[in-house]
């Protein structure tokens, strides 16, 4: 997969994506990582790439003319389209699924906001618009090393064990099983004694079990859309209609 990024900040992604998992799927040819400096499709002295709102209004916005040249530009550095991903606050929630969809891509560019944001004409070149949560980062760069982050370990042969996603928070619908590994006591803390025993079936019975009730615990929303058995629906239910007669705490 070629991930290109266009950014006016390249220095930013320099030691995160050349560490770890990623430089090695870099390394190995896995991914191939490349940024690209806005400015230099600048047509000024000072290589600018923010002008003044119009209408008004506190901030700049980044100048059209810069990012629709790099944008052709890259997008003619190889035969394939790149999948255009904007960097939005006001973009499509990134999740699980979306990196799935994403690392199907043979290639992907991010382009990375600054000040205010884009002029909303450029708009008109992105192939999605993606968020990485309802907060406003200072620009576009750190999200677009989440999202490559995410993306990137779906890879085949990024990760050292080609199950290791596969089980994962969100992968099932369902946040993971809690994890140990050893000492098996620790603060006067034992490790569950199934996962001790080797009794591959009840382990996996009880992971499967330890991660509906946690999924219920914290993020009861994402049941809906997970594919659960019709034993699992029925303790779901008892365990709401449980939590629903118990008195409210004051
Ligand atoms: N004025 C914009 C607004 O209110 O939506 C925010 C602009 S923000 C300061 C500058 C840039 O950071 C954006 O253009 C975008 O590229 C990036 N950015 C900020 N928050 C983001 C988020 N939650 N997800 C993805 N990109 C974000």
């Amino acid at each position: 997969m070629i991930v290109d990024v266009l950014t006016i900040f390249p220095e930013m992604f320099e030691g995160p994506m050349s560490t770890s998992m990623i430089g090695l799927a870099r390394e190995r040819g896995l991914l191939e990582f490349r940024t690209h400096d806005l400015r230099d499709w600048t047509s000024d002295r000072h290589r600018t790439t923010d002008d003044s709102p119009y209408g008004g209004g506190p901030g700049m916005v980044m100048k059209p003319e810069p990012l629709g040249r790099a944008i052709e530009a890259i997008q003619d550095l190889d035969d394939e389209h790149a999948h255009t991903v904007f960097l939005t606050p006001s973009g499509r929630r990134f999740d699980q699924s979306t990196a799935e969809e994403l690392s199907a891509h043979d290639r992907v560019l991010f382009v990375c906001g600054r000040y205010e944001g884009f002029d909303a004409r450029t708009l008109s070149l992105a192939d999605e618009e993606l968020s990485i949560g309802d907060y406003v980062l200072t620009g576009g760069e750190l999200a677009a090393m989440v999202v490559t982050d995410a993306v990137a370990r779906l890879l085949p042969g990024v990760l050292g064990h080609e199950d290791s996603a596969v089980d994962e928070s969100f992968s099932t619908g369902l946040l993971e099983y809690p994890q140990y590994t050893r000492p098996a006591v620790w603060q006067d803390i034992e490790v569950p004694e199934v996962l001790r025993n080797g009794d591959h079936a009840k382990i996996e019975a009880w992971r499967r079990r330890k991660a509906v009730e946690l999924t219920l615990a914290r993020r009861p929303d994402l049941l809906e859309h997970a594919e659960l058995t019709s034993e699992e629906n029925a303790w779901i239910e008892r365990e709401k209609d449980h939590a629903d007669s118990q008195p409210e705490e004051d």
